[in-house]
């Protein structure tokens, strides 16, 4: 009996080793699955003959030849399975469902009050519920849900110890534990900047490199860090706070309680208080102030929009954002040495205006060695690379042995 439930495990070990490696390759052939697993021609062909035939798996025309007969290319059946992944933010949460593909099939977002954690929660599942209902999803095709959150998370328990970007109120939140109560579905909880990492390394710039660090520039600033194709936890899942690193001794009370961090004095809420706060005394010519006096108060995006205008409020202030910026990533590569930073959020969308003064202030401050043999780029996913690295949690959770159960068992 033992023996039997051994082979058994063995043979779902090797369907799901089957279809993950289908998942990461586009276009693979039963040859070359045969090569990266070591399995027989044979044992691949029945494997991938099962795949079909349960939807997982489907044959999408022939490929080049490299001597023999042409290859018939395979590819995960993106409608096998959908999955929900949600970006929590202040002031902005993304909500969406994806094929296994990772494609959209519809991404929102949502203005979502995140005083009271518990209402909070609530009204996220609520928009959840709408999108799946809006879809016309079948529940049973809907693998699990990913979540990502801002602030401290431990890793192991999913319990929110301190988030002073969502709030005060949100002190020890068993996240997992009350989303868990809501949706009958298995779950992924991650902090934003690791999802986001994730995202950017799977199918973003990240693609083929080992070593990356991607840099959230939102309302917070986080960096998530891979390391040898590892992501950096550290001990409890909190590695990667950059927006508290200090950069002015005690500048402005920032919302970790400390004084001149990073983030309190360049990250989006920061600069959006500081344009409605200064745009009163600015020259009544500038852009950015016509706006202001329009509709009463500005956002990031007029910010973003502005400063593409040389010499005007908004250019210099996304250009004294990106100094700043500048020095802390020139003290996480020196730190890491990674081979490429990718830099996302919405600030990152300001483009040339923020990487400019970016890179003459991380050339300035940064190892030069190290500095040379840095990329720094623009995240190739955007905004919502912290969404789509939620989903990815969910997708890579279902190919493994643990977490095939609701799909294949
Ligand atoms: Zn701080």
């Amino acid at each position: 009996m033992q023996d039997a439930r051994n082979l058994e495990s063995v043979k779902k070990l090797n369907r799901i080793n089957v279809l993950n490696i289908v998942r990461e390759n586009e276009n693979i052939s039963r040859q070359q699955l045969a090569e990266l697993t070591r399995l027989t021609p044979a044992a691949i062909t029945g494997i991938v003959r099962e795949l079909v035939e349960l939807g997982y798996v489907q044959e999408i025309g022939l490929g080049e030849s490299s001597g023999g007969r042409r290859p018939m290319r395979l590819q995960i059946c993106p409608d096998a399975g959908y999955v929900i992944g949600a970006e929590i933010t202040r002031n902005r949460t993304t909500i969406g469902i994806v094929d296994l593909l990772l494609r959209p099939v519809k991404v929102l977002e949502a203005e979502i009050d995140m005083e009271n954690p518990k209402t909070a929660i609530d009204s996220v599942v609520e928009k959840i519920e709408e999108l799946i209902a809006e879809t016309e999803i079948p529940v049973k095709k809907i693998h699990g849900a990913g979540f990502a959150f801002p602030g401290l998370l431990d890793i192991t328990t999913k319990v929110i110890k301190r988030s002073p970007s969502l709030g005060e109120q949100w002190c020890n939140i068993p996240v997992k534990q009350w989303l868990e109560a809501r949706l009958n579905l298995p779950l992924h909880v991650e902090h934003n900047p690791h999802a986001a990492a994730l995202a950017e390394y799977t199918i973003g710039k990240g693609k083929d490199i080992k070593n990356l660090v991607y840099v959230n520039l939102g309302e917070g600033f986080s960096a998530g860090v891979i390391m040898d194709n590892k992501m950096l936890y550290g001990a409890h899942g909190h590695a990667g706070e950059m927006g508290h690193m200090v950069v002015v001794e005690d500048g402005p009370l920032c919302n970790c309680g400390n004084k001149g961090c990073l983030e309190s004095i360049y990250a989006v809420s920061a600069l959006v208080r500081k344009a409605n706060n200064e745009l009163p005394l600015c020259q009544d010519n500038d852009g950015l102030k016509a706006i202001w006096q329009q509709k009463g108060k500005i956002g990031i995006d007029d910010i973003i929009a502005a400063a593409n205008e040389v010499d005007s409020y908004a250019w210099q202030l996304i250009r004294q954002a990106g100094w700043y910026i500048g020095i802390g990533i020139a003290n996480v590569i020196n730190f890491y040495n990674p081979e490429i930073v990718c830099l996302g959020g919405i600030l990152s969308e300001s483009q040339t205006v923020l990487i400019e003064p970016l890179l003459e202030s991380l050339n300035r401050h940064a190892f030069p060695e190290i500095a040379r043999d840095t990329r720094i780029e623009i995240s190739a996913i955007g905004r919502n690379a912290a969404f789509y690295g939620a989903c990815l949690g969910v997708i890579k959770n279902l190919f493994t042995l643990e977490g095939s159960d609701n799909m294949i068992s």
